[in-house]
């Protein structure tokens, strides 16, 4: 018997550890992972004597005792307080994690590592993959790890260091004129016509595993405590989600007391289909038209998890706000002048958290986490 089985996230579907499994058979919604016995609070002292990657966190991931993940040391990242911040927005604290420190210079490495363990253990041919960027670095780069052929397809307006790693680490790089969601149409297409295992956004299960280590990582660093609030440049929403599981999963488990943090999604007004939404009450996220911003993560008009994050952003009391593209181009530079090398949507998030502290919605006094998830580098320079 393995270890976890999955679930529809919306219906009523439910399946075994499936091999290669996509989305929900019967609605087309994402699968999630369910594990059949999460750890005991006892077990937290196993992590002790183990390396600082995300593997740490085993008992919360898809893999069975004996089998080797596809690593290049992801997880691990910091946390960096901002203190003049902190005393302008009158909060606790500010920390920073900074995910650009990743091997693939994003938070994208934590999904791939997981979803590409599973693929290749699991017996895919190849990969492929629809990408505003960074995922693209990452599956190209974890590709080449366990040696498995990779497909990427990127809009034309990817930025071209972007596309240079995609081509470093030796991935089939084609370009599409159009946004995120073209180039899932031509991934799927490529995916039915090679037998490519398309590990698009939750179109399977275990990106989302590996983006839960985000939560778990930063509970253990504050001494399994949770902030008040957690500010998320948000794009497909796997980060955001994987963070909501992660959390539930810690309090089941006892490893954490409570689970009372705010998730807050910020995206940018050129591309801000999750802020609508919530703000219309509305259960789904319907699609924005003619997708801008320079934060190319947060250029995805019609997420698939869409109907998650706004169960997360609520159950959890948190909200979405939208922050212009000028904004948050100065908030990357703030972050900069602070040495953190932050991409446009890292800079996002200290927009958002003003807007927030402004709506009411972070509070005087909060810790609040905001997520820096790529490298500035990667984005060229004007
Ligand atoms: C992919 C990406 C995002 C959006 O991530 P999701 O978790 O899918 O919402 C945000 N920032 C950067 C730098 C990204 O590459």
């Amino acid at each position: 018997m393995t270890k976890w089985s999955l679930s529809c996230s919306d219906c009523e579907y439910e399946t075994g550890a499936e091999k290669l499994a996509g989305v929900c058979p019967d609605c087309g919604l994402p699968l999630l992972v369910r594990y059949a016995e999460l750890p005991t609070s006892a077990g937290m002292n196993r992590l002790a004597n183990r390396p600082w990657d995300m593997w740490r966190y085993t008992e919360f991931l898809p893999i069975e005792n004996g089998e080797i993940p596809v690593s290049l040391g992801e997880g691990a990242t910091p946390l960096v307080r901002i203190p003049d911040l902190e005393d302008e927005l009158e909060l606790e604290r500010i920390w920073v994690k900074d995910e650009s420190q990743n091997p693939t210079g994003s938070f994208k490495s934590r999904g791939m590592a997981a979803a590409i363990t599973r693929a290749s253990l699991d017996g895919a041919p190849s990969l492929v993959v629809p990408t505003a960027g960074n995922a693209g670095v990452a599956l190209a780069a974890y590709g080449a790890r366990c040696g498995l052929a990779t497909k990427v397809f990127a809009p034309t307006t990817t930025p071209a260091r972007i596309l240079g790693q995609i081509r470093l680490f030796g991935a089939d790089l084609e370009l599409i004129e159009g946004h995120i969601g073209d180039c899932g149409k031509a991934a799927r297409a490529f995916s039915l016509e090679t037998g490519a295992f398309d590990v698009s956004t939750l179109k399977e299960p275990f990106r989302i595993e590996g983006k839960k280590t985000l939560g778990l990582e930063l509970a253990e660093q504050l001494g399994w405590t949770l902030p008040d609030s957690i500010v998320y440049p948000t794009g497909g929403g796997t980060g955001l989600i994987g963070m909501w599981k992660a959390f539930d999963e810690l309090a089941k488990s006892g490893w954490i007391g409570s689970n009372q943090v705010k998730l807050h999604s910020v995206q940018s007004t050129g591309c801000a289909p999750v802020p609508r939404a919530m703000s219309e009450g509305a259960d789904a996220v319907t699609a924005w038209e003619n997708p801008k911003t320079v934060a190319a993560g947060l250029r995805v008009p019609a997420p698939l998890g869409g109907r998650l994050m706004l169960r997360a952003l609520r159950e959890t009391g948190g909200s979405a706000v939208a922050v212009e593209d000028s904004a948050l181009t100065q908030e990357q530079r703030f972050l900069g002048k602070k040495g953190v090398d932050a991409a446009p949507e890292g800079g996002a998030t200290v927009a958002g958290l003003r807007h927030l502290r402004a709506s009411g919605g972070v509070s005087k006094g909060e810790k609040v986490v905001l997520f820096n998830t790529g490298a500035g580098w990667l984005y060229d320079a004007d």
